[in-house]
Formats: C-alpha cells, sequence, structure tokens
C-alpha cells in the first residue's frame, strides 16, 4: 500500500486548528496509484455481496463510482441536504456542536439488496453510520463499508457496532 499512501498528504490545522486533513488530490492526480486504489478497493471487498455502491458526499463519489465501475454494478449518491431532486429519505446525525444531516433517493435501491458504503475517509464514525440508517430505511442491507484510510485512534467502532469495516491504510 505504500505507493498508494504516499500519494496522500497530511495537511494541518484544515478545516480548523487541531485537525489533521489527510488530503487525496495527489492520489487522484497520479493516474497509477488512482487505478491501484480502486484495484485494492476491489480486492478488499471481492467476497462481500454486491448489488450497489454507495458514495458519501463527495469524496466517496470519486473511489465510489470508480469501483462500481470496477465491480460492474450501479452506483447511489448519498448527499448533503437539498441537493437530490426527487424524493428522499433523510438521516440526520450529530457531530461535535450540532447536527447534520445527509440524504438519498428514496428509490434508489431495492428492498433486498445488498451494498458497499464507500468513503475516502472514517473518522468519528458518524458520517457512515447515518448512511448505513439511511441504506437500511429502503429495506436494502450494507454487506460491508469500504474507505481508503480508517483514522483507528478515533473511536469510530462505537458508532458501527457489528459492521464489516474496511480500509486500505488504517492509522493508529
Ligand atoms: P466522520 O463522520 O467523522 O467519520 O467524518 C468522515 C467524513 O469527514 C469523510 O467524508 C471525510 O472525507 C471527512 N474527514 C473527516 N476527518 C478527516 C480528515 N482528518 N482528513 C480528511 N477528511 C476527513
Amino acid at each position: 500500500m505504500q505507493d498508494i499512501e504516499q500519494h496522500i498528504r497530511d495537511i494541518p490545522d484544515f478545516p480548523k486548528p487541531g485537525i489533521m486533513f489527510k488530503d487525496i488530490t495527489p492520489l487522484l492526480g497520479n493516474h497509477t496509484a488512482f487505478q491501484r486504489s480502486i484495484e485494492e478497493l476491489g480486492k478488499l471487498t471481492a467476497d462481500v455481496k454486491c448489488d450497489a455502491v454507495i458514495g458519501i458526499e463527495s469524496r466517496g463519489f470519486l473511489f465510489g463510482t470508480a469501483l462500481a465501475l470496477a465491480k460492474g454494478v450501479g452506483f447511489v449518491p448519498i448527499r448533503k441536504p437539498g441537493k437530490l431532486p426527487a424524493d428522499v429519505v433523510r438521516q440526520e446525525y450529530s457531530l461535535e456542536y450540532g447536527t447534520d444531516a445527509i440524504e438519498m433517493h428514496r428509490d434508489a435501491l431495492q428492498s433486498g439488496q445488498s451494498v458497499i458504503v464507500i468513503d475516502d475517509l472514517i473518522a468519528t464514525g458518524g458520517t457512515a453510520a447515518a448512511a448505513c440508517d439511511l441504506v437500511e430505511s429502503v429495506g436494502a442491507q450494507v454487506s460491508a463499508l469500504g474507505f481508503v484510510i480508517a483514522l483507528d485512534f478515533l473511536p469510530w467502532q462505537d458508532k458501527l457496532p457489528g459492521r464489516d469495516v474496511r480500509a486500505l491504510l488504517r492509522y493508529s
């Protein structure tokens, strides 16, 4: 994974003091490394039942769409409120201060389908947990969650008990 990791750069104090932001734009800009990351996400989730890939706005779209194409399944976006044009299901979740919400088209998945939820990074796990709730609210199931980066020093496991969480790079 070193060939992937070397294209992820740390930006201290972004977007606010104390946060070490993992910037994946150099990875996206390097064709070989980006392709490798999609191949590795494919291998990482090869044994997982997958009728569709779900991507969380916005960096989850970059890895999720490419992975969906590689797997030969459709892609479903989960977006911030007010962005999706048709009827939506909505899930609120708590942040350090206040709440946020995400939405998915109500007809994007069929009851009984199994999906993989993709994002670039898992930190507190709040967004990913809300994404799982959205998928399950329409009768589909989350067979696994896949990330390029897992910040294992944060307690995201608390928000995702019993979930199958996989990542290419883990920081502890
Ligand atoms: P969370 O809900 O706390 O797991 O946050 C996950 C979302 O926030 C993902 O969409 C990430 O892209 C973004 N995020 C959180 N922390 C970082 C970080 N240190 N570096 C880059 N992105 C982050």
